[in-house]
């Protein structure tokens, strides 16, 4: 309540009526005009007047009453002073003097009344000189009646003094009552300040809470105006992207129209494609045979031979054999590679077939030759030079890359071995035991197409999963002889490379199968001169030669019958 204190400010310690004024209450008491701190002061000096008025005459001040026994008169000669001790406290209030002062009356003129100072023995004093003197005697009278009157006057001033004291006692009673009042009030008013103080914090925490919100009103203000303008500036542009987007909708129809014909005509042009590719292929000749004469091999080389086989070949595979120098025969075959051709010159012609297959052809690719002639060599190849079965499949992964928009494929392998007119799965689990304990037969289906139910077939993804499989294969075909060599010379070694296609864009599906086969030694029964075990192993591998031959033989003339299931030659 700092803003209250200055008009109501009084020096700390300063009193009035006795009571100290550091107390803000009894400042306010000041004020009030009950109080009669002027009159007090009045009423003193009156009264001390009035008392000296009767010292004058009378030197009896009895107090007692009034001061209740407290006071001291001290006479001497020249003043009369009288003393408070132990003043009421009400009567110092009166006087306003505290206890322990003292105040001093004016000498009575004693060369005019010396005697009357004494009036207590003023009876005694007419008892010895009265009538002696009538003068004195007049004088006592009239001493007497003033004694009377003065008697009478201090009654009354007694009387005075008693009302004047309950006066005073009431006086300091309310005023007690008013402190007190004031105490309560001031209570009061200290809780009301606290309280007024809390909600001026209070009100002053608002208004700064309303200022932000005020600005942060002012700021969201311009962001909305700026947002409108934007929304506004936005709208335009929807109208513009709506015009612009109804006609890019439009040339998308006329785009799609555009893709579902170019579709139709792609469809229509790659069937076409494929048809004139076999076409091509067939033309070449349905059925070609390519001339492979492998280099010397070490031991050869030791033996000073200088060439495996001496021939002669023409640039359109007409290969003549020469025999000490002589020309023996001559053969015709679609190509021919010599010892310096390597395994990607070879395959150079088959790869074409990898898209055959691809387009839902079947394919089959033999190695035919005498044993030790490279069949083997040619079709699985070493780890450095790859062989057929290898690179078509390779082939195969490159062309299904270049077509993943277009087709999506499935392909699986199986490797199988014949030997001895029995069918051995390469890649069933438990190949070692020989002979095996499933036995499995070939089947036509119904397109006229075999196959070997009960094979495994391994799907196939990329190339290390195809070489995995052709390892198998490899693996488990030496593996089940004790001579791995003999064994792989008398037994034919056939891969089924099963192609299953769909065209992404029409769904048309397709089938079809590569046969990559590594044949049996082709030896003439009469040159090897065997008998027993030896005799029928080559007797089998003689006629199922010979029932190949026929096989192909009726293809190429296109006979109306093929000789497939023939076991006779
Ligand atoms: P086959 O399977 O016809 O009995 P192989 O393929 O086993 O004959 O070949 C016999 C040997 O001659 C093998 O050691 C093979 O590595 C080697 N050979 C065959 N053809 C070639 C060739 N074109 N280049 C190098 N070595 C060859
Ligand atoms: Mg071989």
């Amino acid at each position: 309540m700092a803003d209250l204190d200055p008009p109501f400010h009084t020096d700390p310690g300063s009193s009035m009526l006795g009571f100290s004024l550091t107390s803000p209450d009894l400042v306010i008491c000041a004020g009030s005009p009950d109080l009669p701190s002027n009159n007090s002061r009045d009423s003193t000096d009156s009264f001390l007047n009035k008392c000296h008025q009767k010292m004058e005459t009378a030197l009896e001040l009895s107090l007692d009453k009034g001061i209740k026994g407290s006071q001291e008169i001290k006479r001497n000669r020249d003043q009369l002073t009288v003393r408070f001790s132990t003043a009421s406290p009400s009567l110092i209030h009166v006087l306003s003097l505290s206890p322990g002062s003292s105040f001093e009356l004016p000498p009575p003129d004693v060369s005019e009344d010396k005697d009357n100072s004494m009036m207590p023995y003023a009876d005694d004093a007419e008892n010895e000189h009265g009538g002696s003197s009538p003068e004195l005697a007049i004088n006592y009278k009239r001493q007497k009646v003033e004694l009377a009157r003065m008697r009478k006057e201090m009654e009354e001033l007694k009387k005075e003094n008693c009302l004047k004291t309950k006066e005073c006692q009431e006086a300091l009673k309310s005023l007690q009552e008013l402190q007190n009042e004031l105490m309560r009030k001031s209570m009061h008013v200290g809780s009301l300040a606290f309280a007024i103080e809390g909600q001026v914090k209070e009100k002053s925490k608002w208004f700064s809470s309303l200022r932000d919100l005020a600005r942060k009103l002012k700021i969201m203000k311009m962001e909305q105006m700026k947002l409108s303008e934007e929304a506004a500036t936005y709208k335009s542009c929807l109208q513009d992207v709506n015009c612009i987007s109804a006609t890019i909708q439009s040339k998308i129809n006329q785009q799609e129209e555009l893709h579902n014909d170019l579709k139709a005509k792609f469809v229509e042009g790659a069937k076409e494609r494929k048809e004139l590719y076999n076409k091509v292929l067939e033309l070449k000749g349905n059925i070609r045979v390519f001339c492979r004469c492998r280099p010397l091999n070490s031991e050869e080389s030791t033996a000073g031979a200088s060439v495996a086989v001496d021939f002669e070949c023409s640039s359109d595979g007409e290969l003549t054999v020469k025999s000490n120098g002589a020309f023996r025969k001559t053969y015709k075959f679609d190509s021919v590679f010599g010892p310096q051709a390597d395994q990607a010159d070879v395959f150079e012609d088959t790869a074409p077939l990898a898209t055959s297959v691809l387009d839902g052809y079947n394919v089959c690719i033999f190695a035919y030759g005498q044993t030790g002639t490279g069949k083997t060599y040619t079709m699985e190849g070493t780890d450095e030079a790859r062989g057929v079965n290898y690179r078509t499949l390779e082939e195969f992964f490159r062309i299904i890359k270049e077509r993943e928009q277009l087709y999506r494929y499935d392909i699986t392998v199986s490797v199988l071995e014949v030997y001895n007119e029995q069918i051995r799965d390469l890649l069933a689990s438990g190949t070692q035991s020989v002979p095996p304990t499933k036995r499995l037969e070939i089947r036509q289906s119904g397109e006229g197409t075999h196959h070997v139910p009960g094979l495994t077939e391994a799907h196939v993804n990329n190339m290390s999963q195809v070489w995995e499989v052709l390892q198998t294969g490899s693996n488990a075909r030496a593996i089940g002889s004790t001579n791995s060599n003999e064994h792989s010379s008398r037994s034919h070694c056939l891969h089924c490379v099963m192609v299953k296609g769909e065209n992404l864009l029409n769904g048309e599906c397709t089938k079809s199968k590569l046969w990559l086969v590594d044949l049996a030694g082709s030896e003439r029964i009469a040159k090897t001169e065997v008998q027993g075990e030896r005799l029928k192993e080559t007797q089998n591998i003689n006629r199922s030669l010979s029932a190949l031959g026929d096989v192909i033989s009726a293809l190429a003339t296109k006979s109306p019958h093929i000789p497939f299931r023939s076991k006779e030659p």
